[in-house]
């Protein structure tokens, strides 16, 4: 049985989320992909806002019919929109990222301003933790924060780089150094800083093989001042956050990655059911449906844990409790995608490398960026591998 962890509410809530992206978002895939349209992505987001569908995270701010939204009903709006178009999904699930941390650790009154924005889809956010030495080893970055007791200002210097939504985003949630003579696990502090602050730009915008659409780039930070309540949680406590944060990114990531799978399970076992070679169809060759077989188990297996880590996250476990379920789900959805995507291409022999014949050629771009973004696959086995060997430390 697919869908084994979801109430009767989510599959139903699957159903209407389906129709919402069928109805907005299938039309415009095509300049999203072709054309990098990204205004027709703003306006969709601006839908999707109406329905209410981003506050799902947030039970105190959700005022819609369903009783119990959570983290599963966000992996459903993820995987139905990657099912779809994968860039689309990256620039929302970035935004929610972003959100996530706001909603835990911001006070009351940058809450009230920068959170609601984008849960309503009228405003981006972005999540800035990768420089260029660093990326895996994210504790180790570079950036400085500092506190200007004369102002009561946090000043932001640092390059942050392969940043979603950089230049498009309306909030920043900036991790720094403000203590260099500890552990980096106590030395790191969170803020939030608002686009058009003096001294932000954005030097340089990637051109990537896949996820055409998304939005990455660097974001530079020349002396940038916020106010001392844009501290997100307490200084000094940035790397807690980062940890709730991985976990929450990559629970939503679990559903990109089974959203990018599915839809290339749906072309390749159309494909085999169709197309005659030596007489028969290929699905009927062993070959053949070998890959089927195992396409389909990795979709189950990738389903279960991902929805296994929403489900805890929705009971209240996160933190060390959640790390290994999110890794899961992470590791096993996003390196299912890639494996369904490249399965895909073969069984489609020529129409598989070919743009003119349909999306595979696509999926297979898009999918490869998963096991990158969130926490590389390496990252993901260790942090389970870790939690698996309490009593020996693993060497990074
Ligand atoms: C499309 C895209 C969007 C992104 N969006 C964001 C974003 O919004 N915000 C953000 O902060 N970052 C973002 N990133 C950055 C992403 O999180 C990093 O690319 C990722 O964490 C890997 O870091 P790196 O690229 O520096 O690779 P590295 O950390 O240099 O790793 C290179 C390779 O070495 C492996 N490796 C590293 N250390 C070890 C080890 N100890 N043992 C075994 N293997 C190891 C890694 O698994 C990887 O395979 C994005 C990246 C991409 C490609």
């Amino acid at each position: 049985m697919r869908d084994f962890f979801l109430a009767e509410e989510d599959r139903s809530f699957r159903a209407e989320v389906r129709a919402f992206m069928s109805r907005e978002l299938a039309p415009k895939v095509d300049a999203i992909e072709r054309d990098q349209d990204f205004g027709a992505q703003l306006a969709i987001i601006g839908a999707l806002g109406e329905t209410g569908y981003l506050k799902l995270m947030f039970p105190d701010l959700y005022r819609g019919a369903l009783p119990k939204p959570g983290l599963t009903h966000a992996v459903i709006v993820s995987e139905e929109a990657a099912f779809l178009n994968y860039a689309f999904e990256t620039t929302v699930a970035t935004a929610l990222s972003c959100a996530y941390p706001i909603h835990r650790f911001a006070q009351e009154a940058l809450r009230e301003r920068y959170l609601m924005p984008i849960l309503e889809g009228q405003s981006l956010g972005s999540i800035c933790m990768t420089e260029p030495t660093v990326g895996s080893d994210s504790a180790g970055m570079e950036t400085r924060i500092r506190f200007d007791e004369g102002t009561s200002e946090w000043v932001v210097s640092g390059l942050k780089r392969y940043v979603s939504n950089a230049s498009k985003a309306d909030v920043y949630i900036v991790w720094g150094v403000t203590d260099p003579y500890v552990p980096p696990q106590k030395g790191l502090t969170a803020v939030l800083i608002p686009a058009g602050v003096k001294g932000m730009s954005f030097p340089r915008l990637y051109d990537f093989m896949g996820r055409r659409g998304s939005i990455v780039g660097e974001v530079a930070m020349d002396e940038v001042r916020v106010p001392e309540e844009n501290l997100l949680g307490e200084v000094n406590c940035g790397f807690n956050i980062m940890l709730c944060a991985f976990n929450f990114e990559r629970v939503i990531l679990g559903g990109s990655g089974l959203g990018v799978a599915r839809a290339a399970f749906e072309i390749a076992s159309q494909h085999a059911q169709a197309r005659v070679s030596f007489g028969q169809k290929l699905g009927q060759k062993q070959l053949i449906w070998d890959m089927i077989a195992q396409m389909s188990w990795k979709i189950d297996a990738a389903e279960l844990l991902t929805h296994r880590a929403a489900k805890m996250y929705d009971s209240g476990i996160d933190g060390k409790d959640l790390m290994r379920e999110a890794s899961q789900a992470k590791l096993v959805a996003t390196e299912t995608a890639v494996f369904c995507a490249d399965r895909t291409v073969q069984i489609l022999g020529g129409d598989g490398v070919t743009r003119q014949y349909g999306k595979a050629e696509q999926l297979y771009r898009d999918a490869r960026t998963l096991p990158i973004v969130g926490g590389t696959s390496e990252m993901c086995k260790y942090l389970i591998a870790a939690r698996e060997l309490p009593s020996i430390r693993l060497n990074l």
